[in-house]
């Protein structure tokens, strides 16, 4: 199988390592590898520290890539968009009318096993999964998005457990929008998703895969013990594997 990740956090957002680490990390451990750093918070928003992301990530030899946040929109300079390797589009924050409600406490607490409180502002668990499925169909008809990016880590996790928080008819509206635009789904390494029922129903679908360990440091980086799990368990052949569109044909488009 592919040694493959392309969900990679650099220096150049909130990661630890300096893309140069990582890509002599890939060379020793023969990983074909890309950096999908952040543009939100962390992470390059002017057309300068756009520039100087790309220039860094191409000297060093791995994959340009970037990941946006689906729940709110993003303007990329078209020099960046069009050297870009892929895109990887995931929701790491949802904008009400009252303000906006930020995912990422969750995700702290979800991966270092801290205390959570599903924020009251989402209101129901359930029907603020609809509205973030809205969300997510929405940005992958619209966007440049190539990779959907850990699509099932949503605080209403917590408070409904996966497998009854991510009712069929929900997965198969998330599935069928990655399906339809031909965007990849993402297995995730760092949180071991989607869970297993939603990558069956993604394998049936006839969707294409992406791995990536969604690493930050030196520990997470490579670690793709669950995304090969899930690929060699539900028998997903290479060619459903996405492709960067530097150097191979890519899945689309
Ligand atoms: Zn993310
Ligand atoms: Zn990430």
């Amino acid at each position: 199988m592919r040694r493959q990740d392309l969900h990679i956090h650099s220096t150049f957002s909130d990661g630890r390592m300096a893309p140069d680490e990582i890509a002599d990390r890939a060379r020793s451990e023969s990983f074909s590898a890309g950096l999908a750093d952040h543009c939100l918070f962390y992470g390059p928003k002017t057309d300068e520290a756009f520039q100087e992301y790309m220039d860094a990530v191409k000297a060093s030899g791995l994959y340009l890539g970037l990941e946006i946040d689906l729940g709110r929109p993003v303007d990329l300079p078209s020099f960046i968009v069009r050297e870009l390797d892929y895109i990887i589009g995931s929701v790491h924050h949802f904008a009400l009318d009252t303000g906006q409600v930020l995912f990422s406490p969750y995700f702290k607490a979800r991966r270092f096993g801290t205390p959570y409180q599903f924020p009251k502002e989402l209101g129901d668990p359930r029907e603020s999964l609809n509205a973030i499925a809205d969300l997510v169909v929405a940005r992958l008809e619209t966007d440049p998005v190539d990779i959907l990016g850990h699509a099932t880590v949503l605080p209403s996790c917590v408070i409904l457990g996966d497998e009854q928080a991510f009712y069929r008819d929900w997965k198969a509206r998330i599935i069928r929008a990655a399906v339809d635009n031909g965007v990849a789904v993402e297995i995730s390494g760092l949180w071991k998703a989607p869970h297993r029922e939603f990558l069956e129903m993604a394998v049936e679908a006839g969707a294409h895969f992406a791995i990536g360990s969604d690493a930050h440091d030196e520990k997470g980086l490579f670690d793709i013990e669950y995304p090969v799990r899930m690929v060699e368990e539900l028998g997903i052949p290479e060619s459903r594997l996405f492709v960067p569109r530097g150097r191979e044909p890519r899945v689309r488009r």
